[in-house]
Parts: C-alpha cells; structure tokens; sequence
C-alpha cells in the first residue's frame, strides 16, 4: 500500500494485525489486510511472509509445462488435440488451476478479510480438481488403460481381474470425485470450525483422495505390467514405480512442514520472510507433481511405442476410450460443483467478516495520518 510520500507502509507485526490472518511462528512482514489489487500485486516484489509463497507455486508453472509438452513432439504421437491427450490435458488444468490458484490466494488475500477467506476456498477447490485430473489421467493412461485393446490377449478382456475391472470401469472415477468434493467441504469448514486443528485435519484429508486416485497405480504395483517382458513399452514403463514412490515421499515430506511447522517453530521470527514452513511445502508439492508428471509421461510413452494399442483401435476394444464428456465434462462437472461450494462459504464468509472492513479501514485512516 502506497503512501501519498511515495513509500510503502511498513509492514506489520503479528500483534498490529487481525488475529485471523497470524500465522503460528510469523511474527513479522505482514501486509496491512486492506491492500487495493495493485498493492497486492506490487507485493510480489517485496519482501513480505507472503512473498516466498506466491513464488514458490508461481515459478513452478513454467517448469511443469516446460516437461508437460515435450510429450507432444514424442514419435509416434497423436496431434496435441486427439482424444488420446484429453485425460493429459484434464491433468494439465488440474495441475495450472492449482499452481496459479495457490500462488495468486497467497498474494491476494491482504485485499480484505473476506477476500482472504475467498483466495483459500479458491485454493482448496483447485487442489480438488487437481487430485480428479490426476484419477483422469491414471485411469487412461495407467490402468485399466480404457478403451486399449490388450495386444497379445486381445480376445479376452482388459488388464484388470474382472473385480477390479468393475470397481475400475464403474466406481473410480465417480468415487474420485465424491472425494474431492468432500474434501473442499471438509478444507473450507476448517476455516470456520474446527480451527485448532486444521493443519492436522487439511492434511489427512488430503490423504484421502490420494488413496483413490492412485488405486491402478497400487493395483499395477501390485501385480504385473501389462506389457510383455522383451518390448519397448515395457522398458518405457519400469521407470514408473520409482517415480510413484518419489511423488509419496515428496508428498509425505510437505505434509511434515505443513503439520509440524518447522523450522519456524524452533526459532520463531527468524524464518519470517524467507525459509519458513509454508514456502518449503510448496516446494514439496511441486516436486510431487512433478515426479507425477513423469510417471505418468512414462505411461504415456509405453503406449505409444504400442502402435497396436493406440486408439482408436480397428478391433472392438473392452472399455470406451477418452471422449469429451468421460474427461472435460467430468472435469466440468466437478468444477461446477466445486464453485458451487465455493460460493456458499464465501457468503458464510462475508457475513462472518464483512462487517470488520470498515473497522480495517478506519485502523488504515488512524496509520494514514499517523505518516504525516
Ligand atoms: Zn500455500
């Protein structure tokens, strides 16, 4: 927030601010909560608590899609809008809606009480649809690997064991996004109820979607790889478990930060503005999605070097392949959904913290003054 002397207010120390916008352990570099958007915007460059934050998913955007369309330009590859990439383009909106969603929450909530509020209901809608692109995209690419006929038992049926065929084909899905609309209920009550533990309760809650969607990933790893031993795909394909189980160790080492508070706990002030907790979480989902990105590129690549598994396929295949509505439309769905959500805790919001505005911003008057 500019001042009429052409500097920028001091920022604030964690007494000097509303009680609901302190962070355990941060005691300074807090923006005043009544920033105009240019303010907020022209805090990206200055060293606020929030500053590490928004650049930490920010920067990250740029280098998923650096690695996301080298899958395009791959031999053999459909072009970039067959329906063979509609479930990576599903992960692709999931993965920027929540980088940028993230990265714009933690630099426009100094706008007002409510806008805050607003910005983290955006931010856990985002993380929602994320953990559905991902399902889209293991669904099709991982396993049952839909609408691909199996080479080598092309007759029978899909990879699947008929058990888990149904619960692939008839339940994943759907059941991804139950839970993902559960969660952005369960994240966005924390904000309102349940506040004691909400680092604990976001974090679990977030465990749940991950079980769900990565069941073909634990239903692969658990039993064999539906390419033949000698072929390239299936050479393509043995990189995959390692990137599986960096994408959990990345995400089990983000939930520790986001629970445990550290380092910021052992020194409290000291990690303020750079290095503290939220900005090393961050850093950790990141390298989750980007350890995901690449198994799932390595799926990707073993079906391509399968030309015969490819769609669309000349003999009849056992499950329907990508089409509009199996992936944008369910991706819709749930966003529609997700903002519906999203806009009945806004207004809880702004009936809660609406009416502390004018008292912010008589507190901003008092400051004004104070200035001159
Ligand atoms: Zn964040």
């Amino acid at each position: 927030m500019l001042l009429n002397c052409g500097q920028p207010l001091p920022l604030l120390r964690h007494t000097d601010v509303p009680p609901r916008v302190i962070e355990n352990f941060i005691l300074t570099g807090y923006r005043f909560p009544n920033y105009s958007l240019r303010d907020c915007l022209l805090s990206a460059f200055r060293p606020t608590n929030e500053t590490g934050n928004f650049w930490t998913h920010f920067l990250p955007v740029f280098v998923f899609l650096y690695y996301f369309v080298e899958v395009f330009g791959w031999e053999g590859a459909p072009p970039c809008d067959a329906p063979f990439f509609y479930p990576l383009w599903n992960y692709f909106i999931g993965v920027f809606c929540l980088l940028m969603a993230s990265s714009m929450a933690h630099l426009l909530n100094s706008m007002s009480l409510v806008v805050r509020e607003v910005c983290f209901f955006v931010d856990y809608g985002t993380i929602s649809a994320y953990t559905v692109g991902s399902s889209l995209a293991y669904y099709y690419y991982i396993h049952p690997r839909a609408g691909i006929v199996d080479k080598e038992d092309s007759s029978t049926s899909c990879y699947a064991s008929p058990d888990f065929s149904t619960f692939f084909d008839t339940f994943y899905i759907p059941c991804a996004c139950v839970v993902a609309i559960i969660c952005v209920l369960s994240c966005c009550n924390t904000r309102q109820q349940w506040r004691k533990h909400r680092y604990i309760i976001r974090t679990l809650v977030f465990l749940l979607p991950f079980l769900v969607s990565s069941t073909p990933v634990f239903y692969r790893l658990l039993t064999r790889s539906p390419y033949s031993a000698p072929s390239s795909s299936f050479t393509a394909s043995t990189s995959m478990p390692s990137f599986f189980y960096r994408h959990c160790l990345w995400l089990l080492v983000s939930a520790i930060f986001n629970i445990s508070k550290f380092p910021e706990r052992l020194a409290p002030g000291r990690f303020d503005i750079w290095g503290h907790s939220h900005q090393w979480f961050h850093c950790c989902t990141f390298l989750s999605i980007l350890d995901e990105l690449h198994m799932i590129k390595a799926e990707v690549r073993a079906i391509l070097l399968s030309p015969a598994l490819l769609l669309p396929p000349t003999a009849p295949s056992c499950l329907s392949g990508p089409t509009v509505a199996s992936t944008y439309g369910v991706m819709l769905l749930l966003q529609t959904t997700i903002v519906s959500v999203i806009v009945l805790f806004s207004w809880r919001a702004n009936c809660i913290y609406g009416g502390q505005r004018e008292q912010l911003e008589k507190d901003h008057h008092r400051k004004h003054l104070k200035c001159h």
